[in-house]
């Protein structure tokens, strides 16, 4: 690669490139000089690299539901448009028959890993997130229940008038198996207090993951990016999850999010284009060494773009998705799909030249003797 470098890369980042290739820490100069550069495909052949060299031509996909169990929320975020309010979605709290239900409804589908995240609702009693985790258990015994931010894991904490210790512990207990991410969006004293100054801020987030890994939880971690966060804040974000991954080791994957206005107070902001997404997987894939894996989130930036994105540094597509109604409710702002058929996320990935790999939530590989292809119809990718 050293002698080709400038020829691929360009001389603005050749000793970015050497760094690259002799396996070096990138700097913090490193990463806001990989934001700058108008050379994208530059940025994304370097992540490349990076991203071959951990796992080849594999790309990881696990067959996932998700449960917003209530969209009551009192934090009151600019992002977000999927909380209750004048003029926006209508709420609703899940009974855990709801939750048998939606589950029970998929059950042709082998599911292994169910995604369950909230609003903040004070109505919900301590009692009902450790029955939360039960009742997925028991219809589905033995998936992995990836729940709770850490936004949700003090708010249960402060419920059940525990500290987030003892409501992690007690989660645990009734059947947790690792914390989602989210809850902090950007690791910012400014962007927290803008935007999202209900919730907890960036070391009291730290101080839930350090709690989660103490007691041997894994963690995803995400950024929430295309709002109002600069260049400097995105890098600042990278460097402190690798820091605190330095310490814990129990983040599993990074996931940069793609910020969506509609809907939210922050209509004003002009929609995210496939080229900032390609740029946040590819800078996370090199600044964040640490982490095994860098997944790009199909819901958010569409599949075409995490197609590409599998040559940006991702090796990690997600899953299937089932009912995730975060972003944008089915039907809405054009009709875009929240579920992908097993046979859809394989054509998706083999259409790049990629090699589809089924995980499970820790990224163990699943190998059935004949894949499953579940009775659902089968999605144009240009709708996904
Ligand atoms: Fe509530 Fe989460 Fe939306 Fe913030 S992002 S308003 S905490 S649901």
């Amino acid at each position: 690669m050293a002698i080709s470098a400038e020829r691929i890369v360009g001389s603005e980042l050749v000793d970015i490139a050497a760094k690259v290739e002799a396996g070096e820490r990138l700097s913090r100069e490193d990463g806001l000089r990989l934001y700058a550069t108008p050379n994208l495909t530059a940025v994304g052949w370097l992540a490349n690299q990076v991203r071959e060299r951990w796992h080849g031509p594999k790309t990881y996909f696990v067959r996932n539901q998700h449960i917003n169990y209530t969209n009551i929320c009192n934090k009151f975020c600019k992002f977000c448009s999927f909380y209750a309010k004048k003029g926006g979605p209508d709420p609703y709290e899940m009974s855990l028959d709801e939750v048998r239900r939606r589950l029970e409804w998929h059950k042709d589908v082998p599911i292994t890993e169910v995604h369950m995240v909230g609003g903040i609702n004070p109505r919900l009693p301590y009692s009902y997130y450790m029955d939360l985790v039960r009742t997925v258990k028991d219809v589905r015994p033995g998936v992995h229940v990836k729940a709770f931010t850490a936004v949700e894991i003090v708010e249960i904490a402060r419920v059940g008038k525990v500290s987030f210790e003892q409501a992690l512990a007690d989660l645990i207990e009734a059947g947790l198996d690792s914390l989602p991410g989210g809850g902090i969006e950007v690791l910012s004293d400014r962007v927290h207090s803008e935007l999202f100054g209900k919730k907890l801020n960036g070391e009291e987030w730290k101080a839930v993951a350090r709690a989660a890994a103490k007691l041997g939880l894994k963690q995803y971690a995400t950024m929430l990016y295309g709002h109002i966060e600069t260049d400097e804040e995105r890098v600042d974000h990278l460097i402190q999850l690798r820091e605190l991954q330095d310490e814990t080791g129990h983040f599993l994957t990074f996931t940069p999010l793609s910020f969506h206005p509609e809907g939210t107070e922050l209509e004003h902001i002009k929609p995210l284009t496939g080229d900032v997404d390609l740029r946040n997987i590819a800078v996370s894939r090199l600044m964040l060494d640490n982490f095994a894996h860098i997944k790009s989130f199909w819901i958010m930036n569409t599949a075409p773009v995490t197609q590409a994105a599998l040559w940006y540094g991702a090796d990690d597509a997600d899953g299937l998705v089932h009912e995730y109604e975060i972003t944008y409710k089915d039907g809405e702002w054009g009709n875009k799909r929240q579920a992908l058929t097993y046979d859809n996320m394989v054509y998706m990935i083999e259409d790049v030249g990629r090699v589809p790999i089924e995980r499970d939530s820790l990224y163990h590989e699943i190998v059935r003797e004949q894949p499953v292809t579940p009775k659902r119809t089968l999605i144009p990718l240009a709708q996904a």
